[in-house]
Order: C-alpha cells, then structure tokens, then sequence
C-alpha cells in the first residue's frame, strides 16, 4: 500500500491531524502504541464536550473519525524511522510503512525524533523536557518531516494539541497546493439572517 503520509502518535494530535489529511484525499497511515498521557485524563474543558469525558474515549471518538474518512491505524510501536530516498520508511515489530510526508506526533515521547536526528530544544511546559526545532508551521529541517502537539511545543491540554494537529496538517496541505488550504462544509439549507 502506497501511502502520502505516515503520523506517530494516535493522541490528539496525531488522530486530529489524520482527520484533515485524510478528508484532503491523502492516503493516511496512524501508527499508534497507545502509551499517550490521555489514556489517564478525565477530560472536561475539551470544547464541544460538555460530559466528563474519559481520555479512551476521547482517542476511540477520534480514531473512529479519522478512520471514517479512510485514515488507516496500527496499534504498534514505530521502533525505527529513515529516510529512504524520497520516501520515510517506518519500522515496526511486524511492519514497515513507507510516505513522503512523517508527522510526529508522540506527545512527550522523543526517542524517535531523536533516532532520526531532529533537533531538540528545551520544552516549557510541565513535565515536557524536550520539544522539537521547528518553523512556526511544524516542518522541519529535515525533508518531509513535521511535527505536532505536545512535540510541537503547545500547551499540553487536549483541544490545543488537536488544533495543533489540524492547523500542521493545513500548513502541510496549503503548502503543496500553494495556497491556503481551507476544509469547509456547509450546510444544506442555509440559515436566514435572522437565526444565523
Ligand atoms: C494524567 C493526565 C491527565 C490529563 N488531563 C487532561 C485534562 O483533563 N484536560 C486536558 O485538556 N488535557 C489533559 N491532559 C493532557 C493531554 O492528555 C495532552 O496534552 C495531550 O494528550 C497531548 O496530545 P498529543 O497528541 O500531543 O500527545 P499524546 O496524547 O501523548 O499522544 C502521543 C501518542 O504517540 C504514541 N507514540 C509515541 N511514540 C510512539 C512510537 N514510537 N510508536 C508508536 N506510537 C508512539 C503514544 O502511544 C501516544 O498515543 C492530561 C494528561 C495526563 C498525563
């Protein structure tokens, strides 16, 4: 299976990500061990999500999003990454994936990011030790690489690691296409004036 893009990491980040690559058409594959921070949480200020919501199912609700779009998930863990020619090639116990395009998104994990040899900086959050050099956008300077949520540097909450996740893979989008990417659906009947 040929794919365009290859993400680390199933946590907010990673599966919001999946979501906007997969619905721009993009061959997506999710490699995920499930070691992430919120499979503890109990969630409550996520918007959008008024109930207590278990971290699991916040992951289960977005997976099953992702996928609805066609992104595809192992539950494995990446043990190696390389770049092979013009292609990332990622090693699991039992897999290897290849893309372009890899996003790491592995949350407070770096031990892949330093096995490829991108660099690191000092995080500021809690409990963050290292966080990855980047552009602003999550590219770095390493081809076809980019990172997201918590590696990407943003504070370590739910909704803003899953915004991350969408607004890198919309830098990613906008910048193939050359212009600003955009995922908009409307409604079927618009709403009047007067209730919009
Ligand atoms: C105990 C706890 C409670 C929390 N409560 C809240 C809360 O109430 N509200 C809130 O907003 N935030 C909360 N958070 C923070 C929130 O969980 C994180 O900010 C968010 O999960 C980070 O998202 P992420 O996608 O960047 O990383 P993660 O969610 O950590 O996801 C990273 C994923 O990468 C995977 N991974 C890493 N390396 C590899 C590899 N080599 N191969 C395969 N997979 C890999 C991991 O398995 C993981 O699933 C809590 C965190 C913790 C630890």
């Amino acid at each position: 299976m040929a794919y365009d893009v290859l993400i680390v990491g199933g946590g907010p980040a990673g599966c919001s990500a999946a979501i906007f690559l997969a619905r721009a058409g993009k061959q997506v594959q999710v490699i995920d061990d499930e070691t992430g921070g919120s499979q503890r949480a109990l969630v409550r200020n996520h918007y959008g999500r008024p109930e207590d919501t278990p971290g699991p199912t916040l992951l289960a609700d977005g997976k099953q999003q992702a996928k609805k779009y066609g992104a595809s998930f192992a539950n494995e863990r990446v043990q190696k990454a390389e770049r092979i020619g013009d292609l990332w090639r990622l090693t699991t116990p039992s897999h290897t994936f290849e893309a372009p395009i890899l996003v790491l998104a592995t949350g407070t994990q770096t031990q892949l990011a330093e096995q490829i040899g991108v660099p690191l900086q000092p995080g500021r959050e809690p409990h963050v030790r290292q966080i990855a050099v980047h552009d602003g956008r999550g590219k770095t300077a390493l081809p076809g690489l980019w990172v997201a949520g918590i590696l990407f540097g943003v504070s370590v909450h739910t909704i803003i690691t899953a915004g991350n996740g969408a607004q890198v893979a919309v830098e990613i989008l906008s910048e193939e296409r050359g212009t600003r990417f955009v995922d908009h659906d409307v409604l079927s009947s618009q709403p009047t004036a007067s209730n919009s």
